[in-house]
């Protein structure tokens, strides 16, 4: 397993697998040296998908992490879609992003994009430039 992006897992045995920092992350990246994770399994960080069981125990790794904050934000900011990074798996990593463009579009006064019947973006209203789909 390896993370998408800017994570790069080390594989040996015994070595860090915590993930990469990116500049955006105010501090650089000290953070890694201390991730609780850094020697821990990295297929319990990418359970197979459905396996809530592998997932609820990386996030509790997490839960115990020192740099939970700066973790998460370098996850936000590099756009990772895959694993859980800062306590949050993928999908609650891009349910955070896209409540945050909500937020920024209302404090700007911007409507709101339009969805389906299913709460999906409309794609006519994405097509206007109104929103970004979720994925
Ligand atoms: S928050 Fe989780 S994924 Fe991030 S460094 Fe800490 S233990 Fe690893």
């Amino acid at each position: 397993m390896t993370f998408a992006s800017t994570s790069t897992p080390a594989s040996a045995p015994g070595t860090s697998w915590a993930p990469a920092a990116s500049a955006s992350v105010a501090g650089g990246d000290g953070w890694r040296r201390r991730a609780a994770c850094r020697h821990a399994d990295p297929d319990l960080f990418f359970p197979p998908v459905g396996d809530s069981q592998t997932a609820a125990a990386a996030v509790a790794v997490c839960r115990g992490c020192p740099v939970i904050d700066a973790c998460l934000r370098d996850a936000l900011a590099t756009g990772e879609r895959h694993g859980i990074r800062g306590g949050l798996t993928g999908i609650e990593r891009r349910k955070l992003l896209a409540a945050r463009r909500r937020l920024v579009r209302r404090l700007a006064g911007q409507a709101p994009p339009a969805r389906d019947g299913r709460g999906r973006w409309c794609s006519a209203s994405v097509a206007a430039g109104a929103g970004t789909p979720v994925a």
